[in-house]
């Protein structure tokens, strides 16, 4: 969503209710000091409510922004509600009246507490955030904390709302307050309730899991009860393994099958820690749970005339449910495929025998790092000679559409690449597998 639409929808978040309180017949909030405090609260509980909105798996919200963007605006709004809130903070405190006496917290009244639980747990999940991208620690664990501490931020913030009763003693800031408590409370139901049930409405069976690489497997499933999942090709879904779908361990991996056939769903994965070593583990005739599809990295919607695909490692797995959709739909556009890799191992493409070029107009570009004794592929790594190479020209008014996935920095430099190439930024997607 465009940056202007998100700062309409604050503004309109804050001004309602701050008008609604100017109308105050005792005139409680006005003054300079008021209003700079009313506009950081209320502004922060619009921003709050629309972060945790993000990662509620509204599928409309997901399909339209893509993993990569709604994971940037979720941080990036998270951080200005903090901001917000500590600036509500402060002026709470430098405003005539009891100043920093008020956060005496052994005297103080509940909606004090409840509004330093709120602060203290925001403030814990930016440092949360940090320890991520600095230490790594273990994604199961941190994102439990962060689940925890983001919900107790929210219900201490709806404590101190309540407590404070300033908002709900108006009919349009309680009208405000009320819808964006219907909006949290909705977003959890769906979260936590709605996507599960689904899930288990939609259950899978593992057919077989075979090995596609030394380090990778290949994961095919089948819809039992339903006729499968109808997803776009490059579209992600949510893996759990366990009894029920209501677990909270779950990982995201790319569907690498045809668009074309939603009952059957495969999966190649890359075995990097202790769930994909899990899955490598599965027996056939295992339920398995999905959530999905999900994310907006994909091909169909698009008014191309041709694609190029850059794939690094296992980041193929798009590219692979994109070409094999294409294939099967019998699409006659020109598809240029660059695969990138350190050793042969890392060409997953190749795992399963298929010859798409048969059933496609399709050029695959093949480039290791450290290929072995009499490689015929390119060697090194995805360069602007290589693009060069194999795409020497684009036609004026060809539309081509380019897609990336890969490792971060890789993504990066072929971003930069096609870009100085001349494609247009509306025309380069991409998608990164670790974002968290
Ligand atoms: C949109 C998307 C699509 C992906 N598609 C594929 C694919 O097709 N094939 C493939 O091999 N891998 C894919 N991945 C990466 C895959 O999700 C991780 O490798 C996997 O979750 C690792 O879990 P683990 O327990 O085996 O390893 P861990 O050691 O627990 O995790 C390794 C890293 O994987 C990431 N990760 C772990 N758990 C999660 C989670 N629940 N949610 C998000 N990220 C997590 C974190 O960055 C973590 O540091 C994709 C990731 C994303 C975001």
């Amino acid at each position: 969503m465009a940056p202007t639409l998100w700062a309409l929808l604050v503004a309109a978040g804050v001004a309602v209710p701050v008008w609604a309180l100017w109308q105050a017949p005792d005139g409680a909030h006005r003054g300079v000091w008021r209003v700079v405090s009313l506009v950081a609260a209320l502004g922060a509980a619009s921003l709050l409510v629309l972060t945790f909105l993000l990662p509620s798996r509204f599928r409309p919200l997901t399909g339209y922004l893509g993993v990569e963007r709604l994971l940037r605006s979720h941080r990036a709004l998270a951080l200005a509600a903090v901001g917000l809130v500590v600036l509500h903070v402060v002026t709470v405190v430098v405003r005539p009246g009891p100043g920093l006496g008020i956060l005496d917290l052994r005297t103080a009244p509940p909606r004090v507490w409840a509004a330093s639980v709120a602060t203290v747990a925001l403030l814990a999940l930016v440092g949360l955030g940090v320890s991520r991208r600095r230490r790594r620690p273990r994604y199961e664990g941190w994102r439990l904390g962060h689940v925890i501490l983001a919900n107790v931020a929210l219900l201490a913030t709806t404590l101190h709302v309540l407590w404070l009763g300033d908002l709900t003693r108006f009919a349009v800031a309680r009208a405000w307050f009320v819808g964006l408590a219907t909006l949290m409370v909705g977003a959890l139901a769906l979260r936590w309730v709605w996507r599960p049930l689904r899930s288990l409405r939609h259950r899978y069976v593992v057919d077989e899991v075979r090995r596609a690489s030394p380090t990778a497997v290949t994961l095919v499933l089948h819809a039992t009860g339903h006729g499968g999942l109808e997803f776009r090709p490059g579209q992600f879904a949510w893996l759990k393994i366990g009894t029920s779908p209501f677990v909270f361990e779950e990982h995201p991996f790319t569907i690498a099958s045809a668009a074309t056939e939603p009952w059957r769903k495969e999966f190649t994965i890359k075995g990097v820690g202790d769930f994909s070593e899990l899955v490598a583990g599965l027996k056939p005739g295992r339920h398995v749970f999905l959530d999905g599809p999900h994310g907006a990295f994909t091909l169909d919607g698009l008014t191309s005339d041709r694609f190029v695909l850059i794939a690094g490692g296992v980041g193929i797995t798009p590219m692979l449910s994109m070409l094999r959709t294409l294939a099967a739909r019998h699409d006659p556009r020109p598809v240029l495929l660059f695969v990138a890799g350190r050793t042969a191992d890392d060409l997953l493409h190749r795992a399963d025998g298929e010859h798409l070029e048969e059933s496609l107009d399709l050029q695959v570009v093949e480039i290791l790092e450290e290929p072995d004794d009499g490689w015929e592929g390119e060697v090194g790594r995805f360069t602007r000679e290589t693009l060069e190479r194999s795409l020497p020209r684009i036609r004026r008014r060809e539309r081509v559409d380019v897609f990336v996935c890969g490792p971060g920095p890789m993504v990066a430099a072929a971003t930069r690449i096609v870009s100085d190439r001349g494609i247009p930024g509306s025309r380069i997607h991409t998608e990164l597998f670790d974002v968290v």
